[in-house]
């Protein structure tokens, strides 16, 4: 390892079958980055050892001086203990891990844990489509419905870590939902629903991108399944805009791939729900694709260290 050169900060995103991480300059540059598979089913601690393994691969080849980490990691954390509280079904062991802790002591650097779509919305407000904007939402379409709250310039979580979790709210309808609940967003936007939407509709299995490039090309079912899905996003918007009065919106994961398709089917019903402010919300696609999270992940970390 060479700890001679610059500072950098290494990003880490720790997601249900891969993990990532980014070794960032300052500006939260990339200056290199290193993939592997996370190994969920065998705890918290493999799991750490398999990006502590990546950090190393990237820190042999690329010189600099590691100031702090930063994780972004699937389910409900403890962002200022550095702990994960409640954690899915695919990962064994990793509810209640020390993941800060874990870090600190490996490396001998500050380490932060951040929820990942929360690290996702830090991302995008750092260096991606929502730079220096003070107020704003963040969506994930993945497998799930993600959201975070970004307010007054600083992430917002909550009681219990869980603000902006606007995919898990019931009014969208009266389907289940995969968290045991019924009529939430989840339901009608995210990449599962969306294939399961349109399997329900025509018996046919596509996926979600295959359903996007069906509806453009003019499958009516497939058409009106993103249409619910645009429709369901843009009450999500108009709730969080009346509570909260956010002045953007940032939409990522795999679903907002088909934004050419989906940007109109959400801005048709949100302007006609226009905010009581008087100012409509501003609607952007996620700039930074796979790298949202550990680049926010990063952001945290950097943040930490300049405001200790
Ligand atoms: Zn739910």
């Amino acid at each position: 390892m060479r700890e001679s050169g610059a500072p950098v900060v290494a990003g880490i995103d720790i997601g249900g079958t891969t993990t990532q991480v980014v070794l960032c300059d300052e500006e939260l540059t990339v200056v290199d980055r290193a993939a592997g598979a996370t190994p969920a089913r065998s705890g918290g601690r493999a799991m750490i050892a398999a990006a502590l393994d990546l950090l190393s691969t990237v820190r042999a080849r690329t010189p600099g001086r590691l100031t702090a980490v930063g994780v972004g990691a699937a389910g409900v954390v403890d962002a200022a203990s550095g702990h994960v509280l409640v954690a899915s079904d695919s990962f064994t062991d990793w509810a209640g891990f020390p993941v800060a802790a874990a870090l600190r002591a490996a490396l001998g650097v500050p380490a932060f844990l951040d929820n990942d779509v929360n690290a996702f919305l830090r991302g995008e407000i750092a260096c991606g489509a929502a730079v220096g904007e003070r107020d704003v939402l963040g969506m994930t379409l993945g497998t799930g419905v993600g959201g975070a709250l970004w307010t007054g310039g600083a992430l917002h979580t909550g009681a219990h870590g869980a603000a902006g979790e606007i995919g898990h709210v019931p009014g969208f309808g009266d389907l289940p939902c995969t968290c045991g609940g019924r009529g939430h967003l989840e339901t009608l936007a995210s990449a599962r629903s969306v294939r399961a939407r349109y399997g329900e509709r025509t018996g046919r299995e596509l996926t979600a991108r295959e359903v996007a490039e069906a509806a453009l090309a003019g499958d009516a079912d497939a058409r009106s399944v993103y249409a619910a899905a645009g429709a369901g996003i843009a009450r999500a918007v108009v709730m969080t805009a009346g509570l909260m009065d956010i002045g953007t919106v940032v939409i990522g994961g795999g679903v907002s791939g088909a934004w050419p398709l989906l940007e109109p089917l959400i801005l048709e019903p949100l302007a006609a729900e226009p905010p009581i402010s008087g100012h409509p919300v501003k609607l952007l696609p996620a700039a930074l694709g796979a790298d949202a999270v550990p680049l926010g992940a990063a952001a945290r970390a950097r943040h930490e260290l300049t405001t200790r």
